[in-house]
């Protein structure tokens, strides 16, 4: 079986943040950076097994820090786990103020991508060779958010929706029930 390193995975982008990039406040997009991450999921995915790649999901990305305009924002990204055809591509967002140097952590998120044969098939990906502590603590990171996604889901669709639970769940939320309305 053919092995790569982390290190094979590793891709690196900075982009100047445009005046047309921006919101109606005035800071950048958040569907924008969202994009370029995407772009640098792709580039890293594909570096890494040499096949095309699909974006299978994305674990939740929270803006932690709003981005300016003129600000230099650096994305950073390599392989964290391995499957048969999936990856997970861990990428870190900062953004620098280039007059005077000062560095935001915007976020760090995490992708699974798909490798893909010519004919639209899953194909299989290199195995992982984990050189550092690093590497190995994103790794089994990787299989414990995985763990808690499928606990998560598992209990999500547990839920009934019974008019009961579901009350006694909105009665704690910000809304007004009104069931004369219902057509179900
Ligand atoms: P971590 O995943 O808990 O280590 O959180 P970080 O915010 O430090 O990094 C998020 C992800 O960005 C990591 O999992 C890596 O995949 C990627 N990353 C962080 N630092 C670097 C770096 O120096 N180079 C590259 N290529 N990727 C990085």
């Amino acid at each position: 079986m053919d092995y790569k390193s982390v290190k094979d995975s590793e891709v690196f982008i900075s982009v100047l943040m445009q005046p047309s990039h921006s919101n109606f406040g005035g800071k950048i997009h958040g569907g924008y950076i969202l994009s370029l991450m995407d772009q640098i999921a792709f580039a890293c995915a594909s570096k890494y097994s040499g096949a095309y790649c699909v974006t299978a999901s994305v674990d939740t990305v929270d803006f932690r820090n709003p981005i300016e305009i003129g600000e230099l924002v650096t994305m950073k990204a390599s392989i964290n786990y391995v499957g048969r055809s999936s990856m997970v591509v861990g990428i870190r967002v900062e953004s620098e103020n280039i007059q005077n140097g000062f560095v935001k952590h915007c976020n760090s998120s995490y992708f699974t991508m798909v490798a893909k044969d010519e004919e639209g098939k899953t194909t299989s990906v290199p195995g992982l060779i984990l050189n550092s502590d690093i590497d190995r603590r994103r790794f089994v990171k990787s299989i414990r958010r995985m763990e808690m996604k499928k606990a998560h889901s598992e209990e999500y669709k547990a839920l009934d929706g019974s008019t009961a639970e579901s009350l006694e769940i909105l009665s704690e939320y910000n809304v007004q029930v009104n069931l004369s309305n219902n057509n179900e």
